[in-house]
């Protein structure tokens, strides 16, 4: 058995920031674990590439919901990268922090002042190279390249001026003083390309000898002793398991699989993992519970003037890429987007956020429709609906069935704000801005008025918009699984640090938010 004094379960948004920072003292040993291949694949780090992973099955764990009860049934496909920089290796690089209410809540769920917005802002500017140079509310010099797109589409353009008109202001930065309004996103990109946590945090550190990255190995459970994380078992293709020790494990496998594997350690609700047959070490029911996630809704309208990414010569674009880093190939594809304090809002936060891609987007772009058009994607931010993740089996190479349950509060309210969504969408895209653009509705398939019609469409096309978080939840009360420094509670040397830790979901995007909570909890580790 090889010894090390951290090993990290994952290398992902978290995972790579946390073999980063752990690594940098020469003194401590840390081995990073990634189920995934490397992230060789050129389609990774040219951003338009991401229209083609989509469909990549080897740089993804291609999840799918159990059928969803208020979808019509409907089991939602989950994509999660699975690859060196995981999610945020796929992902469409948006970069959002949310707002200060966010992380002031989080304080208060765990107890901690260390997690509010005062004491959060100093590590996701640690993180930060934004383009703009260094402010108060941003940073530079950090590993994370965060840049202005370098191509946007006329198209995204108009929606900018449409939601303009429709009385949304223009927001320049959605990482500055107010997140409401509509603009173009900042992107997790350098020199034109992807910046994923992986080229951000890891490739920079790869040749310290104290720090050692091994692809492809599944790691299986955590070894426990008398109430103490010892090391972890993986398996590498179908050779042996092996088992390696170590002073600190950290899972950080996302809000996915990380509690799967405490589940499969026996560390989770008593009673479901013996229906299993998994010796109970701690027993914590919070553990897959409190599952959240973005649900969103896509209205899309056919572009006769051609002006979309539709059907793109791809060979040039790339040509343009390969030769300038420019051009439609750096285009994250979801250039545009905005954020609204509806009319339902309940407290002072932005309810719904919206992201535009100038080209037709059914099924996440996996079913191609013929002709040129636009998708206005639009979710509801703070979903009180809560899901829960089940073993089907005790079998590490089985998915873990994911029961979203969106849709599912007895108020109604998740409904009413996804109705809200789809109506300010298609508000926004009937604007005079799109009058020279807009061709036939292509979904919903026709113009649509009642709230019945509205909720009949949600439950036919809703799909994820890929936030899932809450599945490992840091608090303060029973049901938490791990408290404010992410130790699990009731196992020694445990820590999970990845989006499942979040309390709730932030106001926006949830790469950032992870990417900080590595950062904070890696200084928390090391002190
Ligand atoms: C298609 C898509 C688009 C998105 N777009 C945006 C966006 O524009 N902006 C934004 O902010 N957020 C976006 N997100 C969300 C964001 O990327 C994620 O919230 C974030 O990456 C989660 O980070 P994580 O560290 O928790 O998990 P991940 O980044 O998913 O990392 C988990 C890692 O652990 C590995 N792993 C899992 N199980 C095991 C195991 N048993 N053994 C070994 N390794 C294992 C995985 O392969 C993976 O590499 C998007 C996500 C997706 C999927």
């Amino acid at each position: 058995m090889d010894h090390y004094d951290f090993i990290i379960a994952g290398a992902g948004s978290a995972g790579c920031v946390l073999a980063n920072r752990l690594s940098a003292d020469p003194g401590k040993r840390v081995l990073l674990l990634e189920a995934g291949p490397t992230d060789w694949h050129p389609l990774i780090h040219m951003p338009a590439g991401i229209a083609r992973l989509a469909n990549n099955r080897a740089l993804n764990w291609n999840y799918r919901t159990e059928p969803e009860p208020a979808l019509n049934q409907r089991r939602l496909w989950w994509p999660r990268g699975k690859t060196l920089g995981g999610s945020s290796s796929i992902n469409a690089m948006c970069y959002i922090r949310g707002v200060a209410a966010d992380y002031d809540g989080w304080a208060e769920a765990s107890g901690d002042p260390r997690w509010s917005w005062r004491e959060v802002l100093p590590w996701f500017l640690r993180s930060e190279d934004n383009s703009r140079g260094a402010s108060e509310l941003h940073g530079t010099g950090g590993p994370l390249g965060v840049s202005d797109l370098r191509h946007r589409n006329e198209l995204s353009i108009a929606l900018i001026d449409a939601a303009g008109s429709a009385g949304y202001p223009r927001n320049d930065d959605f990482n500055g003083e107010q997140l409401a309004g509509f603009g173009l996103y900042q992107v997790t990109q350098r020199n034109g390309a992807r910046c994923s946590s992986a080229a951000a945090f890891l490739k920079p550190v790869r040749q310290r000898t104290n720090l050692h990255v091994r692809t492809g190995v599944l790691v299986e459970r955590v070894l426990l002793d008398h109430g103490r994380a010892v090391g972890v078992q993986l398996r590498q293709g179908r050779h042996e398991a092996e088992r390696i020790e170590a002073g600190e494990v950290i899972l950080a496998a996302g809000a996915i699989n990380s509690p799967q594997l405490l589940m499969l350690s026996g560390v989770g609700p008593a009673d479901h993992l013996r229906e299993h047959g998994i010796a109970v070490h701690a027993d914590l029911p919070g553990v897959g519970a409190n599952l959240q996630d973005h649900l969103d809704i896509c209205t899309l309208d056919g572009n006769p003037g051609k002006l979309s990414y539709d059907h793109l010569n791809e060979l040039s674009a790339g040509w343009r890429w390969l030769r300038h880093r420019d051009g439609p190939g750096s285009s994250n594809v979801a250039e545009a987007g905005g954020f609204v304090r509806s009319r339902f809002a309940v407290d002072a936060r932005c309810d719904l956020q919206f992201h535009f891609v100038p080209a037709l987007l059914d099924d996440h772009g996996r079913h191609r429709l013929p002709g040129y058009g636009y998708t206005l994607h639009a979710c509801h931010l703070h979903p009180r609906s809560r899901g829960r993740l089940r073993l089907h089996s005790a079998d590490p190479a089985q998915p873990i069935a994911i029961h979203a349950n969106y849709l599912g509060d007895a108020e109604g309210h998740d409904l009413k704000m996804m109705i809200e969504a789809a109506r300010l969408s298609r508000e926004i895209l009937d604007q005079p801005a799109f009058a020279a653009h807009r061709g036939a509705p292509v979904f919903p398939e026709r113009r649509i008025h009642t709230d019945e019609e509205y909720a009949d469409f949600i439950r036919r096309k809703a799909e994820t918009i890929y936030h899932p978080v809450g599945t490992c939840r840091m608090g303060k009360d029973d049901r938490a699984v791990v408290d404010s420094e992410l130790r699990v509670r009731g196992v020694d040397g445990l820590r999970v640090v990845d989006a499942s830790v979040m309390p709730t979901l932030p106001t926006g995007n949830t790469n950032a938010p992870t990417i900080m909570i590595a950062e904070r909890a890696s200084a928390l580790i090391l002190r």
